[in-house]
């Protein structure tokens, strides 16, 4: 029985679904509609990539992917593109703990967390993050690391609009390999053998996190795995249509 502070308390600010965002009881994370939109990996038959998880027709991996494991718990259409959206822009941050625990089902599902050493995050550009206040895939990762106790660590910025970080030793000992991201240079060093679960709020084709995994790698991580709240259902492959 909830308490008379517990009613309050879900009068006050209604729990909402991860998804649809419609009220439902405290403590749920889904209403019973978008229950069947949780995809279930465990459920996927046949000959399947081992990269995405999903049925080898279905697989959304970029053939230049150089993570070695993604994930997502719900396809970024409909309504979860809206939830995702108002998460994103519209500052509503309590989604962060739902997507989290999605999230964290789907990376439990797949296997993905033993050897996971730390979680980090996408990072955005700094002038756009003090815009917005927060950046959104800093908070899904700080959520998740409430859930898995792994720590998260800032590891890369958004090298152009943050010069006066460069650490231009530990970039000139890499070549021209870096792109858009670097290693803060105090976590240069972290970096070497770590295995990263690396979150971002969305996958649509997969080329921010795989610029990400890209720096990463170069300093030596063991592995980059990739985890998002949501993400892009294959695209229809033009070719097979024609034929
Ligand atoms: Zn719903
Ligand atoms: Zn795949």
């Amino acid at each position: 029985m909830a308490t008379l502070k517990e009613k309050l308390v879900h009068i006050l600010f209604p729990n909402r679904c991860a998804v649809c965002d419609r009220i439902i009881a405290p403590g749920a994370f889904v209403c019973g509609d978008c229950q069947p939109r949780l995809l279930s990996y465990a459920r996927i038959k046949g000959a399947r990539c081992e990269v995405c998880g999903f049925a080898a027709r279905d697989c959304v991996c970029g053939k230049w992917r150089l993570y070695e494991r993604s994930v997502f718990p719900v396809f970024f259409e409909d309504d979860m593109r809206k939830s995702v959206l108002r998460f994103k822009y519209g500052g509503r941050l309590d989604k962060a703990e739902k997507f989290a625990f999605l999230v964290y089902r789907a990376l439990i599902e797949r296997g993905m967390l033993g050897g996971v050493d730390c979680v980090s995050f996408i990072p955005m550009a700094e002038k756009q993050r003090k815009k917005r206040g927060y950046n959104q895939a800093e908070e899904l990762a700080k959520a998740l690391s409430a859930l898995t106790e792994l720590p998260v660590e800032k590891l890369l910025y958004k090298c152009q609009d943050t010069p006066a970080q460069h650490d231009q030793s530990a970039v000139k000992r890499q070549g021209n390999l870096l792109g858009v991201y670097e290693p803060y240079p105090e976590k240069a060093d972290f970096i070497d053998g770590k295995t990263v679960l690396l979150v971002d709020d969305v996958i649509t084709t997969g080329a921010t996190a795989n610029e990400a995994a890209k720096t990463l790698l170069i300093f030596g991580a063991d592995a980059v795995f990739v985890a998002a709240a949501a993400g892009r259902r294959r695209l229809p492959d033009l070719k097979r249509q024609k034929a």
